[in-house]
């Protein structure tokens, strides 16, 4: 597939950059595009960088995003943001999540916005589903079908802990392809399981991503793992 993809707003420290919270958004955003755009092209991708980094103003940013976008003739157009306005840089322990923005109901993006709030949620953030807005500029003015995704809050701790720019990359890449990159030989993790150990053979390195007094609370982080595609056991101990 063709694809335009671009980090919202001016760089971080010029004017019109992103929002600032515990992380920047004008940074981070940047990051996770450097990473789809890669991952895409990996993928056998056609992708176009439509970043804008020497706007003058808010409107000449996206006058410029506007500009490449309709440059190219693409299958989608990708912009990529954080959101803010959670308002929680002490962490209250749950994440406020992904959400992505398409023009209206009948836009042809509509369904990749789906799939991406479903994979970036896999990674334990709440999925805030998909909204509609015709007064976004890049939504409105852009030729493809195009989806802005807010990957996740800047003002939320428990958002800020739980990103990880590779991860949010892929899941966004995985949302709009239903592809992954192979991961290299050295990064690579064992099958799930139980192997024999190299060592002492009484000890077992077990992966473990919660221990929980209320079963519920285990049944949903188990569901969690197996939505983001990790094999996953209840042990009572
Ligand atoms: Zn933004």
């Amino acid at each position: 597939m063709r694809f335009n993809v671009h980090a919202g707003h001016n760089p971080a420290g010029k004017v019109a950059s992103g929002a600032v919270g515990l992380i920047n958004e004008s940074t981070e955003n940047r990051k996770v595009k450097e990473e789809v755009i890669s991952q895409l092209r990996e993928l056998g991708h056609t992708v176009y960088d439509c970043t804008c980094d020497n706007g003058t103003g808010q409107t000449d940013v996206l006058q410029k995003i506007v500009a490449r976008c309709n440059d190219h003739d693409v299958d989608l157009d990708v912009s990529i943001h954080f959101n803010s306005g959670a308002g929680d840089q002490a962490g209250d322990g749950k994440a406020t999540g992904v959400e992505a923005y398409v023009y209206s109901v009948s836009s042809a993006a509509k369904v990749y916005a789906e799939k991406i709030c479903q994979t970036v949620a896999g990674l334990g953030f709440r999925n805030r589903g998909v909204k509609y807005s015709t007064s976004l500029y890049v939504l409105k003015h852009t030729k493809a079908p195009a989806v802005l995704v807010e990957c996740c809050f800047v003002d939320d701790k428990d958002d800020v802990e739980l990103y990880d720019c590779q991860e949010m990359a892929a899941a966004i890449v995985y949302g709009i392809t239903g592809q992954r990159i192979r991961e290299s030989e050295e990064t690579a993790p064992a099958a799930p399981g139980e192997e024999t150990p190299v060592g002492d053979p009484k000890e077992l390195y077990r992966v473990q991503t919660g221990a929980y007094g209320v079963k519920e609370n285990a049944e949903a982080m188990k569901a969690r793992l197996q939505e983001a595609g990790f094999d996953a056991v209840i042990v009572k101990a």
